[in-house]
């Protein structure tokens, strides 16, 4: 049977949504989808770990990725780029391992352009203050980048609607079964099953 393409999926939210939480949580459980490694000019959190959190640059090597092109999207966030490797995705893709793209909405509006055959998923979070209580309670920023986060976010809320869906990370539980939820009915769809049908249908 013809080995079916994963999907491209675009997971986007404010800093301090709970992306990074659900999404350990969900893929914990899948060898199906795996998570796109970042490249990015930020400097490493306690704990990151380069090539496994991301790939951590200096602005002169990220620039020279963008010349060479070797980015399937990328944008400046809070002062630092942020970009996704092209070829690992496109690997696993043909291979057919979903690929989750964790990245903020104007990489994410991007990739909405230029990989129409994608699903799009943006997380909400129950109310502002609970987003900023998230942001202090994981401490991992300075106060200025927290304000510099908190004013991103809003614009970043208002631009929800251009996602194909939203998932209210509300609870932990609960967000990572609607995630399940998506990717299920997603890889249901006639125009992704209908290789390997065809191939069932025609040696019947
Ligand atoms: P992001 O990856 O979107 O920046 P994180 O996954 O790092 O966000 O989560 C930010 C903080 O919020 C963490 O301390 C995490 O434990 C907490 N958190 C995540 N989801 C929830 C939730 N549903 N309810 C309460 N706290 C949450
Ligand atoms: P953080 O510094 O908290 O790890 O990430 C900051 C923001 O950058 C988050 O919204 C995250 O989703 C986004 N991000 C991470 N990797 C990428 C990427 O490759 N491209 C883009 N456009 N955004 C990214």
């Amino acid at each position: 049977m013809t080995n079916k393409r994963g999907m491209l999926i675009i997971f986007s939210g404010p800093s301090g949504c709970g992306k990074g939480t659900v999404l350990s949580r969900f893929l914990a459980e899948r060898t199906d989808t795996v998570l796109s490694v970042s490249a990015t000019t930020r400097k490493p959190r306690p704990g990151d770990v380069d090539g496994v959190h991301y790939f951590f640059r200096t602005r002169e090597e990220f620039e020279r990725m963008i010349a060479a092109n070797e980015l399937l999207e990328y944008a400046e966030y809070s002062g630092n780029y942020y970009g996704t490797p092209a070829p690992y995705v496109e690997e696993c893709l043909a291979a057919g391992k979903n690929v989750i793209l964790e990245i903020e909405v104007q990489g994410a509006l991007k990739v909405m352009q230029t990989c129409p055959d994608h699903v799009s998923i943006f997380v909400g979070v129950p109310s502002i203050g609970e987003l900023e209580r998230r942001l202090r309670g994981r401490g991992t920023e300075e106060e200025e980048v927290i304000l510099r986060r908190m004013a991103a976010a809003k614009q970043e809320l208002a631009t929800a609607e251009k996602y194909q869906y939203l998932v209210i990370n509300d609870d932990v539980d609960k967000a990572v079964l609607r995630l399940q939820a998506i990717l299920e009915a997603e890889s249901l769809r006639y125009n992704r099953m209908k290789t390997n049908f065809m191939e069932v249908m025609n040696n019947a």
